[in-house]
């Protein structure tokens, strides 16, 4: 059992408990469950940088409504990222219509997002951008709970939730 006091407000090396509801131009987007907060290690980039960067001071029970410019969010949109692929590519089981959003594998294995733009007769455009890449955020957050992280949580620079470590002993 640790005898060390919960933390007064938001700061870095400090473990937060947060509700959030995330709206692009006036939108819905996501939302943390009811009665599960999110919760994360502040200062070490768990979350986007512009909303750390901005809920840094808070104390339990406030909320606020922070505004997150593209740069400071998922980055801005990138032209470059939107590609013309040989429908050749895609798997049999897989055929593609403008606005169907695709789970694909690169060549090491990472999974990447993408968005059908258009599809030709030979090609489909696909965009890899993040889909909130170029757009403002607007989230409306309250933070719920503070606590220090354990020494292994701060090792690893991450939460590890309900105590259950993940191959660490
Ligand atoms: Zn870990």
């Amino acid at each position: 059992m640790t005898e060390k006091q919960n933390p007064q407000q938001v700061a870095d090396d400090v473990v937060v408990s947060m509700e959030y509801t995330l709206t692009v131009d006036g939108e819905f987007v996501d939302k943390s469950d009811p009665g599960e907060p999110f919760e994360f290690l502040q200062g070490h980039n768990n979350i986007i940088p512009g909303l750390e960067s901005q809920i840094g001071g808070m104390t339990v029970g406030e909320s606020r409504q922070v505004t997150v410019e593209a740069k400071d969010g998922y980055g801005e949109f990138d032209q470059a990222q939107v590609m013309d692929v040989p429908l050749s590519e895609f798997p049999d089981s897989v055929d593609p219509e403008p606005g169907m959003e695709l789970m694909l594998k690169d060549h090491d294995g990472h999974r990447l997002y993408a968005r059908v733009v258009s599809v030709g007769k030979t090609r489909a455009k696909l965009d890899f951008n993040h889909p909130l890449a170029g757009r403002q955020l607007t989230f409306d957050v309250t933070i719920v709970g503070l606590r220090q992280p354990t020494e292994e949580e701060l090792a690893h620079g991450h939460v590890h939730s309900h105590g259950h470590g993940h191959g660490h002993g």
